[in-house]
């Protein structure tokens, strides 16, 4: 496994698969070939079907920036390798190919390229799950943040400091603004008003209320095209937040503890990552949601008090009641249904950590087994259910999206 620098990553949203990753591709072209006058970039399969809503086009003129680039989409032919893969050439002054790569964009911002070598930092972890894990940690009477501390170079809490600040700023950012959010949908935002209602509730209310509206911060920050981080993606980087953000005031928590209880989230995360996948287009929203679930789950549980056992346990179930979730973004957006799941996810987070602190820590399946049973569930889904938005809430909702347009474009033009 590698470093939680790799899993946890600052970036613009609103999806890490589709602006981090062909971004950081884009940027690793050019720079390869600075002799080239302009470039083309075709996109392929998930990548294709969901680039326009997820703002892929605009990274990757970004990462060109200043030589000019043309998009080409191809959303109905999937790459064996990957179902989110884009093709880059290099071109001269008479559009001749000079050089061409093929990078596919595994989630969380990471690439591959298409000799299929990772091209990512090495490992830095010596155990390969969290059986192997627990067993270390138990020989050594040692806690999951302090097995990171020892496996990671010391600048890691530096790191995770930013990586705290970050989240808090993006969620400021989000509980600040108000309006509607870029794209079709007319999707208000929602944060503000949940924390002004949230100040108005019974005491209960209040906490749930204000934990909703941390979440939906992040998440509409994301949505927005905003400064996240990925935990462990941009879709679902409002989960792990909105969960330290409500502990933390609940407890009052020096940051140091919660910075503590991200390393551990983290390494929940990066098994997730290293062992299946966190990739929508790949498992669909298991990989993402569901994961982050698990990683809130560990980092409340943690700061509750429970041991690495009942840790690993509320992680577990924070994933496998994620199972089968299916990725339907209406009209390619990371907005209906992924905005709300971010709030729900977190409250399900707190719930899976309670029940595992009231506990004695057992459990039949491992989180080893859920990640392996997420995996293949993913494989199982038709593509229709994974990042393409063709299937499920995106495939319903398409039909009453292109009502609710002829409608607005009839009235505009009545109004004329
Ligand atoms: S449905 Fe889930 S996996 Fe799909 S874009 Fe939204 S948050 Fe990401």
């Amino acid at each position: 496994m590698q470093s939680l620098k790799e899993l946890y990553k600052i970036g613009m949203g609103p999806s890490s698969s589709h602006t981090m990753g062909p971004r950081k591709a884009a940027e690793q072209f050019a720079a390869a070939h600075p002799q080239a006058v302009s470039f083309k970039a075709t996109l392929y399969g998930s990548l294709a079907a969901t680039g326009k809503g997820h703002l892929t086009d605009f990274a990757i003129k970004e990462g060109f920036e200043p030589r000019p680039v043309t998009i080409d989409w191809e959303p109905t032919v999937f790459l064996p390798t990957h179902p989110n893969a884009l093709r880059l050439q290099a071109l001269d002054k008479a559009d001749h190919v000079l050089a061409q790569t093929t990078v596919y964009s595994i989630g969380g911002g990471e690439i591959m390229d298409d000799q299929h070598h990772t091209q990512p930092p090495a490992s830095v972890y010596p155990h390969r799950s969290m059986s192997e894990i627990l067993d270390y940690t138990a020989q050594h009477r040692m806690l999951l943040w302090e097995y990171v501390e020892e496996c990671e170079d010391p600048a890691i809490w530096d790191y995770l400091t930013t990586v705290w600040n970050t989240m808090q700023e993006t969620m400021q950012r989000g509980l600040d603004k108000r309006g509607v959010l870029p794209g079709s949908l007319n999707l208000e935002r929602k944060a503000r008003r949940y924390l002004h209602n949230a100040e108005q509730s019974p005491q209960f209310l209040r906490r749930m209320n204000n934990l909703f509206a941390y979440a939906l911060a992040c998440a509409e920050e994301n949505a927005s095209g905003g400064q996240v981080v990925t935990a462990p993606t941009c879709g679902s980087s409002g989960v792990v937040p909105a969960v330290c953000r409500q502990i933390k005031e609940i407890y009052g928590f020096e940051d140091i503890t919660i910075i503590h209880a991200l390393a551990t989230a983290g390494l929940f995360g990066n098994l997730a990552k290293t062992n299946a996948s966190i990739s929508g287009a790949e498992v669909g929203c298991q990989g993402e949601i569901g994961v982050a679930c698990a990683m809130a789950a560990a980092a409340a549980c943690q700061l509750e008090g429970g041991d690495n056992r009942r840790i690993a346990y509320a992680a577990e179930m924070g994933l496998e009641h994620h199972l089968g979730l299916t990725c339907d973004p209406v009209d390619g957006l990371v907005q209906i249904p992924c905005i709300e799941r971010n709030a729900l996810a977190a409250s399900r987070a707190l719930d899976c950590a309670t029940y595992a602190l009231i506990s004695d820590g057992e459990h039949r399946i491992s989180y080893d087994n859920v990640l392996a049973t997420m995996m293949q569930t993913g494989l199982d889904m038709k593509k229709e259910y994974r990042e393409t938005a063709k299937g499920g809430l995106a495939r319903f909702f398409k039909k009453k999206l292109f009502r609710f347009k002829r409608k607005s474009r009839l009235r505009k033009m009545k109004n004329k």
